[in-house]
């Protein structure tokens, strides 16, 4: 068991101090720090011995937990705010009823009350030769090679993947929130700055274990996302190998306007396939403009995956996910 200082700091200046004191967020690097939420993605890979960071930042004191409307008429999401309270949150169930839906089909409601909006942002890859110290893995030791390549990869990626890795992000909240274009707030040491979703994650390409922009010593402070669009019609639909407490082999976000039996704004995002969450704009302009109607649908979801590339065991996601994301928009639309 490795040893590692635990400091609780009051406010967001401190955690940042705190956290700046390390020049490295790289695993396994001397002197490496990571904030903990609600620990069920850090305090996993701690008992695995993949994390080991030497510095533990507990920012459940930080007054982050709040959920509130914005001048704009859009919602601020505060970083440790619990994924159950986001889930049933009024606001959250009337206008931005996709991203409720995507959070309660994750995990379990023990997880969901403990799990935060920063913590599920950056949760890791379930790939299980990221799990395991005793084997190679390119993401936890750049360099090693990537052995789910030619090894167990019926649950990982099919877009997005590179010779390095082909893990998938596991999130069901970052596909809603891809959908929803939000914005990810973070603090640093060099001040604050706001990243877009689509911005925040990181394809894996020859550094795979850099999975987001953070930068060492930074903080997501809050999360927000634009006003809602009036009328649309939005869902989250999610397949898995069990109904529940699983996560997406593929999963579709859809936020779609629908005037006089045509599109006329589609928002599409993918989980289950991607390294990142994927937001796909092959399937959106595929779909503006055109009837509202199964053959509309199905050809946006053969744009979607026209570059999916798959694997030794995952060809079955392809089509999968071209279903998930076809009825997803015919459930929407007819909702
Ligand atoms: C058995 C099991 C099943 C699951 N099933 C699903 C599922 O079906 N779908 C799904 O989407 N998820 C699932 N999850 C994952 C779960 O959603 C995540 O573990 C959770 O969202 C992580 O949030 P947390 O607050 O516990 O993060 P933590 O474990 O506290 O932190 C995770 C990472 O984020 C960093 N971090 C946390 N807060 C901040 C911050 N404010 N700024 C910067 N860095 C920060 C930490 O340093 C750490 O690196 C499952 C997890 C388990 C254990
Ligand atoms: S897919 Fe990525 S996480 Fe999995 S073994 Fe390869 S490098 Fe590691």
């Amino acid at each position: 068991m490795h040893t590692f200082e635990f400091t609780r700091p009051k406010d967001s200046a401190g955690a940042i101090r705190a956290a700046s004191q390390t020049k490295t967020t790289q695993q396994g690097a001397p002197g490496y720090a990571r904030f903990v939420a609600g620990g069920t993605t850090l305090i996993d890979l701690m008992k695995l011995n993949v994390e080991t960071p030497s510095q533990l930042i507990d920012i459940n004191r930080l007054p982050l937990a709040t959920i509130e409307g914005t001048p704009d008429g859009g919602l601020k999401i505060g970083a440790t705010v619990r994924n159950s309270d986001l889930a049933h949150h009024p606001r959250v169930q009337r206008d931005y009823a996709v991203l409720s839906q995507a959070l309660l089909s994750g995990a379990s409601a023990q997880l969901r009350n403990m799990a935060t909006t920063a913590g599920n942002l950056l949760q890791r890859t379930r790939c299980v030769y990221f799990r395991d110290t005793a084997i190679a893995c390119n993401k936890r030791e750049p360099g090693t090679g990537c052995p789910a390549i030619t090894g167990f990869n019926r649950t990982l990626a099919i877009l997005g993947t590179s010779e390095s890795c082909i893990a998938t992000n596991p999130s069901d909240m970052n596909v809603a929130l891809a959908a929803l274009e939000a914005t990810v707030h973070v603090q640093g040491p060099k001040g604050a700055r706001a990243v877009p979703i689509g911005e925040f994650h990181l394809l894996p390409g020859s550094t795979p274990q850099r999975e987001t922009v953070l930068e060492p010593g930074d903080l997501i402070t809050h999360v927000t996302l634009p006003p809602p669009i009036a009328g649309s019609k939005q869902l989250y639909l999610k397949l898995r190998d069990r109904a529940s407490y699983e996560f997406a082999l593929a999963s579709a976000a859809v936020v779609l306007t629908i005037a006089n039996g045509k599109v006329t704004r589609a928002r599409v995002a993918m989980g289950g396939v991607g390294t990142k969450p994927w937001r796909s704009p092959e399937a959106e302009s595929a779909l503006v403009g055109q009837a509202a109607d199964a053959a509309s649908f199905r050809k946006a979801a053969e744009a979607a995956l026209r570059n999916a590339k798959p694997q030794s065991e995952n060809a079955f996601k392809v089509e999968l996910a071209k279903r998930c994301l076809t009825h997803a928009l015919q459930t929407a639309a007819t909702s």
